[in-house]
């Protein structure tokens, strides 16, 4: 059985071929309908300007694509198989399961995609120190590694929690040689982390560049990210052509930034056919200030450059975000992912901790792969909404992360040390 069609939706289908096409986004200001743009400090302007335009140049360039191609196959371990998750199908009794596994590339998560990428514009744009910003930590080892590969000074800012949180991800960091600045502000995980990040770059912009870790802040980032990100769903896309001569049912992510779905759904955006489903961290519940589910009780705002869906209280303040994984913890979404739930064309909806735990376990236990917490959200989906589909449909989960980092925490967790 093929999941439902609306006429409506075919006629939008042939609408679209043209001009309307949702790979046309965002325009040459950045916005995603109402959502995106450029909110920055004077300062900022030309870097994201020279930023936007070395891009421009790099994408058309075919020595940048062909040694970007190469970096990835021949460094990170490109391209990554679509793996049937045969137990896990099975137990669910339902549609039929495939990962993604990005959780296989070099450094254990897709985050290198957009490191590798952004070194490569960095170093064309003649910049000689590579800052970021890091929740899991996953984005700062992932940075500090193209920093290393290519020769970069590098500093990493992370929230003192997530410090914590992810100490191996710490001692990775430094062993490849970057250096870790812990930032104790507010709440002192990502949101903190980015704002430490941005006033480097105010400073020194001369001679650095921000490898921004997701699909979000002012344009063109999230375009982007999005760009180095999309390798995954054209990967799927033939790869699950291949095994089943059609494209999947539903394809599901979960949602940090956006950017590991965004890099997933962006090859499918097109099919009307192919449904998509964005996970967001839920954390205890959908009680303010414990959860991070911007699509539940958000609302729309500005937060470090771009205009999307946050969660701020009546006033505008930010609000607290909770989850069991720090990828996932962030107070915003980046604005496609905005525009994308506006227009209709992909489905959020959230994952609590006790549950993204519940799926990290059965993952293991079934099927021999740890997954990172921020994927056990995504898996945590497809046990819920794969028995309530055929068996002859079809799922594709982003296996964003492998689990490596997280195993103390929740070995913790479960001893009810924390
Ligand atoms: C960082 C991270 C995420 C969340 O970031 P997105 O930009 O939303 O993809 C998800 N999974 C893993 C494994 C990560 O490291």
């Amino acid at each position: 059985m093929l999941p439902m069609v609306t006429p409506t939706s075919e006629k939008t289908q042939s609408q679209r071929n043209s001009k309307d096409s949702l790979t046309n986004f965002p325009d040459q200001y950045g916005h995603f309908g109402e959502y995106g743009g450029r909110f920055v400090p004077e300062t900022l302007m030309s870097a994201l300007l020279e930023l936007e335009h070395e891009y421009e140049a790099a994408r058309k360039d075919p020595s940048f694509r062909n040694e970007l191609a190469s970096l990835l196959q021949e460094f990170a371990g490109r391209p990554t198989p679509l793996y049937f998750a045969e137990r896990l199908t099975k137990e669910l009794g339902g549609a039929k399961i495939y990962l993604k596994r990005e959780d296989l590339l070099h450094t254990g998560a897709h985050k290198i995609n957009n490191a590798l990428g952004q070194i490569l514009l960095a170093r064309r744009m003649g910049k000689t120190r590579i800052i970021a910003e890091t929740g899991a930590g996953q984005h700062g080892v992932a940075t500090a590694t193209a920093a290393a590969r290519f020769g970069f000074q590098c500093r990493i800012y992370m929230g003192a929690v997530d410090m914590e949180r992810q100490s191996l991800n710490v001692a990775r960091m430094r062993f490849l040689g970057a250096e870790v600045v812990g930032v104790t502000a507010g709440q002192a995980t990502l949101k903190e982390a980015i704002n430490e990040a941005m006033r480097d770059w105010v400073t020194n912009v001369r001679d650095t560049h921000y490898i921004l870790g997701s699909a979000l802040g002012a344009h063109p980032y999230p375009m982007i990210v999005r760009d180095f990100h999309r390798i995954i769903g054209d990967e799927t896309r033939r790869q699950i052509l291949q095994k089943e001569e059609r494209l999947p049912d539903l394809l599901v992510a979960c949602v940090g930034g956006g950017s590991n779905a965004i890099g997933l759904f962006y090859a499918f955006l097109n099919d009307e056919r192919v449904r998509m489903t964005g996970v967001e961290a839920g954390g205890d519940g959908i009680i303010r200030g414990r959860h991070a589910a911007r699509f539940q009780g958000g609302r729309l705002g500005v937060l470090q450059g771009t205009k999307t869906w946050l969660l701020s209280d009546e006033d505008g303040q930010i609000e607290l975000t909770h989850s069991v994984s720090a990828g996932l913890d962030y107070a915003a979404v980046g604005p496609e992912h905005s525009f994308l739930r506006e227009i209709g064309r992909v489905d959020y909806s959230y994952a609590t901790d006790v549950e993204a735990l519940a799926a990290f376990h059965k993952l293991s236990s079934l099927e021999g792969i740890i997954p990172a917490l921020e994927t056990a959200h995504a898996i945590a989906e497809v046990i819920k909404v794969a028995p309530t589909m055929t068996r002859e449909q079809l799922i594709v989960v982003n296996l964003s992360g492998r689990g490596d980092k997280d195993v103390q925490q929740v070995a913790e967790l479960e001893s009810g040390k924390e």
